[in-house]
C-alpha cells in the first residue's frame, strides 16, 4: 500500500520520538490527525479563585506570593498564589528546577486543576502550569487531551497535530452529493472541530461521541473497513481453487443412511456450501450455529463432496477429545458406505502415526480428521480440496493459513465452523469478507434446558439432584471451577472434587477428565462415559467444546461466576442433546461482582445463543470475538458496534457505491486510515 500523503517522508524526527509515536499507532501525518482526543479541558476561561468550586476542574490566573520547599511530612514545593479574589495553595511532590523558576514570587501563572479544600485552605495538587504575562490572550478552543504514552506530553502531541494539519491531505474523499444525501458533516471541518473545539462546543456530545463531527469520523472508519473487506472478498476470487461440483453420489448415500432428516437450516447450509465448492475460486465460508445445531453433518457432507471429486478433505478441531469424537462420528457414518476416515493427533503412537501419514501422503486416504497435528510439516496433503476448521476462533490465523499452504498452485476451499454465534453487527463489520451460513434451527425433539442458579451453600441439594438424575438412568457432568491464575491449582481442585464426589456418590461410577491426562487416558474416560459405565463425569473446561453425549442431561458448573458468558453457553450446550428434560445448575459463590452478576443473569434468562452473543459483545467488546481470526482487520477505534449500528448499514452501501464509481476515492480512504500501518493488513 502506498503512503498516506505525499508529504509523509521517511521520519526526520529523532528515533525516540518516532518510537513513541509508533507505540500510539502513529506512523505518518494522516495517523496523527486520526489520533483523536479522549476528552477536553476548558482553558478558554479564567475562574476567580474565590469562585472556583471544590472538586471541579478550573483554571485560575494569579500572582505567586510565596514559594518554599518544605520537608514535612515529605519533601514538597508549596506555593501560595493570589488573585484579586482570594488565595490558593499549589502543592508539588515531584518538581524540577524549571517549575521552581516559573513559580518565583512576583511571577504570574495560569494553573489548571481540581480545587480541594485542604487544611490550610483551598489547594491544587500538581496543577498544569503555564507562565503568563499579564493580559495574555486565552486559548480560543477547548484543550484536547489525547491518548498518550510515557515520554510524550500532551503539549508535544498538540504541536504535532498542528503540524500534521499543515502537511497532511485534508481532502474529503466522500463525493459531495453522497455526503449530502447521507447528511454527514465535511471531513476537514469535523477533524478540526474534534482537535480544536470552540469554547461553546457541547462537551457532552463530544465526550459520548454523538456529535456530528464524531459521526463523520466513525462513518469514514466503518466505510474504510467495508472497502477493505470487500476488496479482500474480491481478491479471493482471483485465486484458483479446484472445482468440486456436487455429484450426489456419496453425499446422497450418506443422507439416506442417516438416522435423522436434515433440518431446513442444515439443508440450506449444505446447498450453500455445495454451490461454493463447485466454483473455481476458493470458498471462504463461516458456518455458524448454536451448540447442538448439527454442524458436523454439514461438514461431513462437504467433505464427501470433495471425496466424490477425488480430492482430499481435512477436518481440524482444537482439542484431542473433539477431534477424536469427530473421527468416530464420521467413521460411524462413512465406514458403512465403504469410505475410510483417518485420524491424526499429536499423541499417537509412532507406528500408527507413520501409517496414517503414509495413507494421507499417498492420497489413499481422502478424509482426514485431526488436531493441529494436521498442520505439521510431516503431513503431506497435496490433494487437499477442502479444509474444515471446527471452533475456528480457537485457532490463530497462522494455523489456518498453514492448512491452506499444504497445497501448491491453488487454494483449498475453507469451511470455518463456530458455535459462538456472532452478533449481526459484528458479522456485518469485521466478518464482511466471509460468506456466512447460519443454522438457526435446532434439530427437533430437543427439550429446552432448564437453568438454575444455586448458592454454593446449597451444595448438598445439588448432589441430591445428581443422585436422582443418575437413579433415573441419566448421566451428569460436574464442571470444576476455572482458576485462571494457575493450571496446577485448577487440576488440584478437579482431583479433590473427584475424590469427594466419589465418596458422596459411592453407589455411582465417577470419572475424571482434565487437560493433563494423556490422550489415551482421556479417550478411555470419555468412552466409559459414552457407554454409561461412568455416570458422573468430573471435568475441567476441556469438555467445553463439542462433546456430544445425548444421555447426559444434567450439568453442574461450580463457581459459575468465574466463567465467561460464551463459555457458560458452550458448557450448557453439552446437555439437552437428547429427548430427556435437561438442566444446568450454576453454583456460584458470594459475593458476586457486578459483571459476574450480569453474566449469570444473562445465562439464566435466555438460551438463545444470539441473544447471549449480543450481551457478551456488550460486556466484553469485539476484540475477544474476533480473537486471532484476522490480523488483517484492524479493530475499530472509534465506531461502536452497539451505538453505531445505523452507520454500519449506511457504510456498507456507500462502500459498494464508492468501489463501483469512485475507486480512486476508495484507494485514498484506505491509504488515509491504514496506510501507515500497512503491515497490519497482511493476514
Ligand atoms: P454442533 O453444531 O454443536 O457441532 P453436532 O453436529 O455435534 O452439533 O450435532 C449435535 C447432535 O445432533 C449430534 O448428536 C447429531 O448427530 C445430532 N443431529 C444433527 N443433525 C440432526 C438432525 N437434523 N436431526 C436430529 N439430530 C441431529
Ligand atoms: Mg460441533
Amino acid at each position: 500500500m502506498k503512503a498516506a500523503t505525499p508529504s509523509s517522508k521517511p521520519a526526520k524526527q529523532p528515533s525516540v520520538l518516532t518510537g513513541r509515536l509508533h507505540k500510539l499507532g502513529i506512523y505518518n501525518d494522516a495517523d496523527m490527525l486520526l489520533h483523536l482526543p479522549m476528552r477536553y479541558e476548558d482553558e478558554t476561561r479564567i475562574t476567580p479563585i474565590a469562585a472556583a468550586a471544590p472538586g471541579m476542574p478550573a483554571q485560575v490566573e494569579a500572582e505567586v506570593e510565596h514559594a518554599e520547599v518544605t520537608f514535612r511530612p515529605r519533601r514538597q514545593l508549596v506555593v501560595k498564589l493570589r488573585d484579586g479574589s482570594g488565595s490558593l495553595i499549589l502543592r508539588f511532590l515531584n518538581f524540577y528546577p524549571s517549575i521552581q523558576k516559573m513559580l518565583e514570587p512576583g511571577r504570574w501563572v495560569r494553573a489548571f486543576g481540581e480545587i480541594r479544600s485542604g487544611f490550610w485552605g483551598d489547594e491544587m495538587i500538581h496543577p498544569r502550569l503555564q507562565a503568563v504575562t499579564l493580559g495574555e490572550a486565552l486559548p480560543q478552543s477547548l484543550t484536547p487531551i489525547y491518548p498518550a504514552t510515557a515520554g510524550l506530553a500532551q503539549s508535544a502531541l498538540r504541536k504535532l497535530v498542528i503540524r500534521a494539519f499543515e502537511r497532511a491531505s485534508l481532502v474529503d474523499h466522500l463525493p459531495e452529493a453522497l455526503r449530502r444525501s447521507l447528511k454527514l458533516a465535511g471531513w476537514e471541518r469535523s477533524l478540526r472541530y474534534l482537535h480544536q473545539p470552540p469554547p461553546d462546543a457541547r462537551l457532552g456530545a463530544l465526550e459520548d461521541r454523538s456529535h456530528p463531527a464524531w459521526r463523520r469520523i466513525k462513518f469514514d472508519e466503518l466505510l474504510t473497513q467495508q472497502i477493505q473487506l470487500r476488496r479482500a472478498y474480491i481478491e479471493r476470487r482471483a485465486h484458483a481453487a479446484a472445482r468440486l461440483p456436487a455429484l450426489g453420489l456419496l453425499t446422497a448415500r450418506l443422507i439416506d443412511a442417516l438416522p435423522f432428516a436434515l433440518t431446513g437450516a442444515q439443508r440450506r447450509a449444505v446447498d450453500e456450501v455445495a454451490r461454493d465448492l463447485a466454483q473455481a475460486w476458493p470458498m471462504q465460508r463461516l458456518l455458524q450455529g448454536d451448540v447442538g445445531s448439527g454442524k458436523t453433518i454439514v461438514a461431513a457432507l462437504a467433505m464427501l463432496q470433495a471425496a466424490e471429486n477425488g480430492l482430499q478433505a481435512a477436518l481440524m478441531a482444537p482439542t484431542e477429545i473433539l477431534a477424536e469424537q469427530h473421527y468416530r462420528k464420521l467413521s460411524g457414518w462413512l465406514l458403512p458406505l465403504g469410505i475410510e476416515v483417518v485420524w491424526l493427533s499429536g499423541s499417537q503412537k509412532k507406528r500408527e502415526r507413520t501409517a496414517m501419514l503414509e495413507k494421507i501422503a499417498s492420497g489413499e486416504a481422502l478424509l482426514v480428521v485431526g488436531t493441529h497435528a494436521l498442520i505439521e510439516d510431516t503431513v503431506v496433503l497435496e490433494k487437499l480440496g477442502l479444509a474444515v476448521v471446527d471452533e475456528q476462533h480457537r485457532f490463530g490465523v497462522r494455523q489456518r493459513l498453514a492448512l491452506r499452504e499444504k497445497v501448491v498452485g491453488r487454494l483449498p476451499h475453507m469451511l470455518m465452523m463456530s458455535a459462538t454465534p456472532i452478533p449481526r453487527t459484528l458479522a456485518m463489520s469485521y466478518m464482511a469478507d466471509l460468506d456466512v451460513s447460519v443454522l438457526d434451527e435446532l434439530p427437533p425433539g430437543r427439550t429446552p434446558i432448564v437453568t438454575k442458579l444455586v448458592a454454593d451453600s446449597r451444595r448438598d441439594e445439588v448432589i441430591a439432584r445428581v443422585r436422582d438424575a443418575c437413579a433415573e438412568g441419566r448421566q451428569a457432568y460436574w464442571v470444576c471451577p476455572l482458576i485462571e491464575e494457575s493450571e496446577t491449582l485448577q487440576l488440584q481442585t478437579a482431583v479433590e472434587t473427584f475424590e469427594t464426589l466419589s465418596a458422596e456418590l459411592a453407589e455411582l461410577q465417577v470419572g475424571l477428565v482434565h487437560g493433563r491426562l494423556k490422550p489415551a487416558e482421556k479417550a478411555e474416560v470419555m468412552d466409559a462415559f459414552v457407554r454409561n459405565d461412568v455416570q458422573v463425569l468430573v471435568a475441567t473446561t476441556v469438555i467445553e467444546v463439542g462433546v456430544d453425549v445425548p444421555n447426559a442431561s444434567l450439568m453442574v458448573i461450580e463457581h459459575a461466576e468465574r466463567f465467561g458468558l460464551a463459555q457458560l453457553h458452550q458448557l450448557r450446550g453439552r446437555v439437552g442433546r437428547g429427548a430427556a428434560a435437561s438442566s444446568c445448575v450454576l453454583v456460584y459463590a458470594q459475593p458476586l461482582s457486578q459483571n459476574g452478576r450480569e453474566r449469570l443473569k444473562a445465562i439464566y434468562e435466555t438460551t438463545d445463543g444470539f441473544e447471549i452473543a449480543r450481551r457478551d459483545l456488550h460486556l466484553r467488546g469485539p476484540g475477544e470475538f474476533i480473537g486471532a481470526r484476522q490480523s488483517g482487520v484492524p479493530l475499530l477505534r472509534y465506531a461502536d458496534l452497539e451505538q453505531d449500528v445505523d452507520l454500519i448499514e449506511i457504510a456498507r452501501q456507500a462502500a459498494e457505491e464508492l468501489q463501483a464509481r469512485h475507486p480512486e476515492a476508495a484507494d485514498a480512504l484506505l491509504a488515509r486510515w491504514y496506510g501507515g500501518r500497512a503491515e497490519l493488513l497482511r493476514a
